[in-house]
């Protein structure tokens, strides 16, 4: 097929269409239910590393209904925490550092999660994706969360070129519009779980195929 010179606001466009039916992000879906601080977004972000968006759901409403501010996570005992969170992957780890989370949140921040990279970053289990996923859902900034699907789908398109999700997330910054990062996360999470899927993309449905370079797609 002859490919038509990229443009990021038709692709923005079209995947918006092809994702409108599917199941939103689980971070944006959460806080589209009220799940929308700071702090119930970093420990939905924690929930979600290495689980499904499947998995994820279910278990932050069952958590956040027992408990969902931070003094109420930081008076679970983390084996209580565990037992609400044992579908998550490495839930143990995952109890441990959220109560670790809750307890300085109360102590050294007055029981409210501040918008700080900096201080996201210094919890344990924080990594940039979910950083960066806080500051722009909970808190309104300008940031791009790169995860799996981000990094995958940006690199397909030709429209940069990194080998790990930091470098997607910092080649992204130099070039996609602001207008976009946060859309990009939310948009391609669900492309990429459904239409560029990381095994047999399904290249010949998707509403891109004209403009994308297919980097790395053999099938
Ligand atoms: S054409 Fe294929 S590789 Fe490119 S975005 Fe669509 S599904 Fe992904």
């Amino acid at each position: 097929m002859l490919k038509q010179t990229f443009d990021i606001d038709q692709v923005i466009d079209r995947i918006s269409v092809a994702v409108a039916p599917l199941p939103k992000a689980a971070l944006f879906e959460l806080a589209e239910e009220g799940f929308d601080s700071p702090f119930e977004q970093l420990v939905a972000c924690i929930l979600s590393i290495r689980t499904f968006d499947e998995i994820t759901l279910p278990t932050a409403r069952r958590f956040f209904a027992r408990a969902r501010t931070p003094l109420e996570v930081k008076q679970l005992t983390p084996a209580e925490i565990d037992g609400l969170i044992t579908a998550s992957s490495f839930h143990t780890r995952k109890a441990e550092q959220i109560h670790a989370l809750a307890r300085r949140v109360v102590d050294e921040y007055g029981g409210t999660l501040p918008c700080d990279a900096e201080i996201l970053l210094s919890f344990a289990g924080v990594g940039p994706k979910c950083a960066n996923l806080v500051l722009g859902i909970a808190c309104g900034e300008l940031h791009i969360g790169v995860d799996v699907h981000v990094h995958r789908v940006t690199n397909r398109w030709g429209y940069v070129q990194s080998t790990t999700p930091e470098r997607t997330m910092a080649a992204l910054e130099a070039k996609l519009p602001g207008s976009y990062w946060m859309e990009i996360n939310r948009l391609l999470v669900p492309f990429g779980k459904h239409i560029c899927t990381g095994q047999r993309p399904r290249c010949s449905a998707c509403p891109v195929l004209d403009m994308c370079q297919q980097v790395g797609v053999s099938e």
